[in-house]
C-alpha cells in the first residue's frame, strides 16, 4: 500500500490517458486488468479483498478511502456529506484536467458513498467512494473505451458481488426501449463492497448516499452541507435490487435519511 501503489495507479491508470497500455492490455486479455487494490473491508478479522480497477475515479475514491479517516467522533452529516461532496468536485475538476489529453472527457453524472456506523457515540468504522463511469469516452481506433469499462462493472464487479444470472436490470427491463442503465452503470458499484463484505449483524448499519454531479455539486462553487444536501438522491430500481439481494436496509440509502437522532 501507500507508495508503491499510488506509482501502480500512477503507471496502471493515470499514464494510460495519454498512451494507452490499458486499452492494449484490456483487448488483449479483457478479464486481467492492470491492477488490483487490496482492501481491508468492513470486518478487521475478514481477509483483504482485491479490488480490480480500470477507472481513474474509482481509483481516487478507493485512495481517499484508503488514506482518510474519520475522526473518531465524526457522524455522517458531519464527516461523510462533505467528503462526499468534495469527492464529486474532485471527480468533475480532474475530468476537466483530463479533457486536455483527449477530445472528449464526460464528468461523472453522480458520485456515491457507502459507510458502516453503529450510531451515537460508535466511530463510523468505514466507508468507500466510488463514481459512475466517466472520462475514457473517446472511440479511439474503432474501440468503445467506455463500452469495455462498463462490461469490466457488470461482468467483473457486480456479478462478483451478487450473481444477477440472466436477470435484466429493473431500469432496462422497464423502458428496454429507451433505457440502456445496465447493472454495474451507478455510482454505487464499487460502494456495494461495504455492504456485499458486511457480516449479517452489520448489515444493517451499511449507509449509503448518492449525489449528483453534474451538473450537481460538480458545478457548484462551493461544497457546503447545504448545497451537498440538495444533491442528494435515492438508490435507482437496479441499485434497490442490489440492496435488497445484499442484505441491506432500503432506509439506510435515502437521501435524507443518515441515521443520526439529533
Ligand atoms: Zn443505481
Amino acid at each position: 500500500m501507500g507508495r508503491n501503489w499510488l506509482e501502480t495507479i500512477f503507471n496502471g491508470v493515470i499514464t494510460s490517458l495519454r498512451n494507452n497500455p490499458f486499452r492494449t492490455a484490456y483487448l488483449a486479455r479483457p478479464n486481467n486488468p492492470p491492477i488490483t487494490y487490496t482492501w481491508l473491508g468492513p470486518d478487521i478479522l475478514a481477509p483483504p479483498v482485491d479490488i480490480p480497477v480500470v477507472e481513474i475515479l474509482t481509483a481516487v475514491g478507493l485512495i481517499i478511502s484508503e488514506t482518510s479517516r474519520p475522526p473518531a467522533n465524526a457522524t455522517p452529516l458531519q464527516w461523510c456529506l462533505p467528503l462526499l461532496s468534495m469527492y464529486g468536485k474532485w471527480c468533475a475538476t480532474l475530468c476537466d484536467e483530463l479533457a486536455t489529453y483527449q477530445a472528449t472527457c464526460a464528468k461523472p453524472t453522480s458520485v456515491a458513498m457507502h459507510w458502516l456506523w453503529k450510531g451515537h457515540p460508535h466511530p463510523i468504522e468505514e466507508y468507500l467512494l466510488g463514481s459512475c463511469i466517466a472520462g475514457n469516452t473517446a472511440n479511439q481506433n474503432g474501440q468503445w473505451i467506455r463500452g469495455l469499462c462498463y462490461h469490466f462493472r457488470k461482468e467483473r464487479i457486480m456479478r462478483r458481488l451478487w450473481d444477477f444470472g440472466n436477470e435484466i436490470a429493473p431500469e432496462i427491463a422497464a423502458n428496454p426501449k429507451t433505457c440502456f442503465i445496465d447493472w454495474g452503470h451507478c455510482a454505487e458499484t464499487y460502494p456495494f463492497y461495504l455492504l456485499a463484505l458486511a457480516d449479517g449483524a452489520q448489515k444493517g448499519f451499511v449507509y449509503g448516499k448518492a449525489m449528483r454531479c453534474a451538473p450537481g455539486i460538480g458545478d457548484l462553487d462551493g461544497y457546503d452541507s447545504a448545497q451537498a444536501m440538495t444533491e442528494c438522491r435515492g438508490p435507482c430500481p437496479n441499485c434497490q435490487k442490489y440492496i435488497d439481494e445484499l442484505g441491506g436496509l432500503q432506509e439506510n440509502f435515502l437521501p435524507d435519511y443518515w441515521g443520526e437522532t439529533n
